[in-house]
C-alpha cells in the first residue's frame, strides 16, 4: 500500500508553492497502520508504537504538524522519491506556534502546532511519522511547505548597518533578501523596553549549512505563521541562524509590534534557530551570542534600555527583567533550558558594548607571524586592509599567528575576518593558545567571508602571552586564508 501511495505521488502534478494541509482523522490513522479503526480517535498504550509514510501533494522541503491529542514521543523523518530520509527529528511542539504568541491575532483553531523540519537535500515527497504511546491522537495534519523560489541571490549582502549617532546597528538581511511575502495587514508600534528571546524548536534549522538553507527557514517559517496561524506576517523582530547571521522579520521597520510571546507591545522578539533543550543539547553558537549582543547593544543604547535591569513591560501588564526569555512571560520551555542560561553572557555582553568596556583589539594580516609556505593575495573584495595571506592544504605544515597585546585580563570573543571563495578549505582549523592551553575550532572559509565571524570566548591573561592563529591542516585541494583577527572583551 505504501508503494502504491509513493507512486501515486510521483506522479502527482506540481501544485501551488502556498503551504498545503493534509488532515487524517484518528481512524485514518488507525486504518493505515492496521490498527483498530472502530474508535474515532488513534490510540496506543504504553511502549506501543506506529509509524505510517504520509505522502507530500506536492514537492516539499518543510513539514509541521498539528494535532489534537497526545503521545509520549513522535518523531519525523522527510524523505525524498527514493525514499531516503536526511535525518530524524523530534515532533517536537512550539511554544511559539501556539495561538496565545500572537495575542492579538487570531489563530486558526486550538490544534497543538509542532515547530518545522526542513529538508536540505533533494525535494520530500513524503514523510516518515512514528508515535510512541501511551498516545492519543483525535486527529492530525501535515503542513507541507514547498521549497521558496528566488530567495538564493548569488552574493547575498547585509543592510548597512550603522547609525548617525549611538552604537551601531548590526548588518541584517532585509526581508527582500530571504524573499518575504508581503505582509496581511498593516504595521503596529510600540515603545520598546524590553528584548524577549525565543527558539524556533525547530532542530534541522541547527544543522544548516548555507546563508541559503537559513534564508530559505526563515521564508518557511514565514509561510507557517501565515498559514498555520493565520497571523499577518512572520512573528519575531529578528531570527538569528546558527552563523551568526541576522534576518529581518516583522514588516514596519524599526520598534514595529511583532507577535511572539503572547504580549508583544513593547517588547523586540529574537528568534534563535534551533533547538535549545533536551533532547537535542543544540547550543548557541559564540557567532549567534555575538549577533545577539550587537542586535541588544543597539537597542538598549536607541531606547535607553539597561540589559541588567527590570521594568514595566506594557503589553504584559507588570514588570519584568529588561532582557528575557519566553518562559518568564508564558508557560513554555521555551528558549530551552541551554539558551536561556545564556542570558546573562548576553546582558553582559550587552554592558561590555555600551559601557565603552568592550575593548577591541584589530590585528591584520601584516601584523601576523608565519611559518611554511604563504602567498599573498589581493584580488578577494572581501579582505580586509589591503591584502591577505594564503596557504594551500594537503602541503608541508603552514602556520600564522598573531600575538594580541591583552591590556586587562578578561573575557574576551575572539573573531576572524576571510574573504570567502569556492576553494577555500571548508575545514580550516583556527585557534587560540591561552595560559599555554591550545582551543581549536574549525571554520568554513567558503562562507561567511567579509565579516567579522566569532569562534568562542576564552579568559585572557593581560599581555602578549597568549595566541590567536590557524593553519593549513585539513583536506587537500583547498586554501587557507589568513587575513584579520579581532578580539571584542566581553
Ligand atoms: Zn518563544
Ligand atoms: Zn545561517
Amino acid at each position: 500500500m505504501l508503494c502504491f501511495a509513493l507512486a501515486l505521488l510521483l506522479t502527482h502534478p506540481l501544485q501551488d508553492p502556498s503551504p498545503q494541509r493534509e488532515s487524517y482523522s484518528g481512524s485514518d490513522l488507525a486504518t493505515l497502520a492496521g490498527l483498530d479503526a472502530s474508535a474515532a480517535a488513534l490510540t496506543l498504550s504504553g511502549g506501543q508504537s506506529a509509524h505510517w509514510i504520509l505522502p507530500a501533494p506536492a514537492p516539499a522541503r518543510s513539514l509541521g504538524v498539528w494535532w489534537h491529542g497526545g503521545f509520549a514521543a513522535a518523531s519525523v523523518e522527510l524523505l525524498d522519491a527514493a525514499g531516503a530520509a536526511e535525518a530524524v527529528y523530534p515532533l517536537a511542539e512550539s511554544a511559539d506556534m501556539s495561538a496565545a504568541s500572537a495575542g492579538t491575532d487570531r489563530p486558526a483553531g486550538d490544534a497543538r502546532v509542532s515547530a518545522l523540519t526542513h529538508a536540505y537535500g533533494a525535494p520530500v515527497r513524503a514523510v516518515r511519522l512514528r508515535i510512541t504511546g501511551p498516545a492519543r491522537i483525535a486527529d492530525l495534519s501535515l503542513i507541507w511547505i514547498a521549497p521558496p523560489g528566488g530567495i538564493a541571490p548569488a552574493a547575498p549582502q547585509p543592510m548597512p548597518g550603522g547609525a548617525a549617532r549611538g552604537y551601531p546597528k548590526p548588518s541584517v538581511y532585509s526581508r527582500a533578501q530571504w524573499g518575504a511575502d508581503a505582509p496581511q495587514c498593516g504595521s503596529g508600534y510600540c515603545n520598546t523596553t524590553h528584548l524577549g528571546f525565543h527558539h524556533s524548536a525547530g532542530a534541522s534549522e541547527y544543522n544548516s549549512s548555507s546563508w541559503a538553507q537559513c534564508a530559505a527557514n526563515v521564508r518557511a517559517i514565514q509561510d507557517y505563521h501565515m498559514f498555520t496561524n493565520g497571523w499577518c506576517d512572520i512573528g519575531y523582530n529578528y531570527l538569528v541562524c546558527v552563523h551568526g547571521d541576522i534576518f529581518e522579520g516583522r514588516a514596519g521597520g524599526d520598534n514595529v509590534r511583532g507577535a511572539h510571546d503572547g504580549w508583544n507591545c513593547g517588547s523586540m522578539g529574537t528568534c534563535w534557530m534551533g533547538y535549545f533543550h533536551t533532547p537535542y543539547h543544540q547550543t548557541l553558537t559564540p557567532a549567534m551570542l555575538d549577533a545577539s549582543c550587537e542586535l541588544g547593544a543597539w537597542k538598549c543604547d536607541q531606547q535607553g534600555i539597561d540589559p541588567w535591569g527590570s521594568s514595566w513591560y506594557a503589553g504584559y501588564g507588570g514588570s519584568m527583567t529588561n532582557v528575557y526569555g519566553h518562559r518568564n512571560v508564558s508557560a513554555t520551555a521555551c528558549p530551552g533550558d541551554l539558551a536561556y542560561s545564556q542570558l546573562d553572557t548576553i546582558r553582559a555582553g550587552i554592558e561590555a558594548r555600551l559601557s565603552g568596556g568592550g575593548t577591541e583589539v584589530i590585528l591584520d594580516n601584516s601584523a601576523a607571524a608565519f611559518t611554511g609556505s604563504w602567498s599573498t593575495g589581493t584580488s578577494s573584495g572581501d579582505k580586509y586592509g589591503p591584502d591577505y595571506r594564503w596557504s594551500s592544504t594537503g602541503t608541508s605544515r603552514a602556520k600564522a599567528w598573531w600575538t594580541p597585546d591583552i591590556p586587562q585580563a578578561g573575557s574576551y570573543t575572539v573573531h576572524f575576518w576571510w574573504p570567502q571563495g569556492a576553494n577555500r578549505n571548508p575545514q580550516t582549523r583556527v585557534g587560540v593558545r591561552v595560559n599555554g592551553v591550545i582551543h581549536a575550532v574549525t571554520v568554513n572559509q567558503q562562507q561567511n567571508g567579509g565579516r567579522w565571524n566569532a569562534i568562542g570566548t576564552w579568559t585572557f591573561p593581560a599581555g602578549t602571552g597568549s595566541l590567536v592563529g590557524l593553519d593549513n591542516s585539513g583536506p587537500g585541494g583547498y586554501v587557507v586564508v589568513a587575513d584579520a583577527i579581532r578580539l571584542v572583551q566581553n
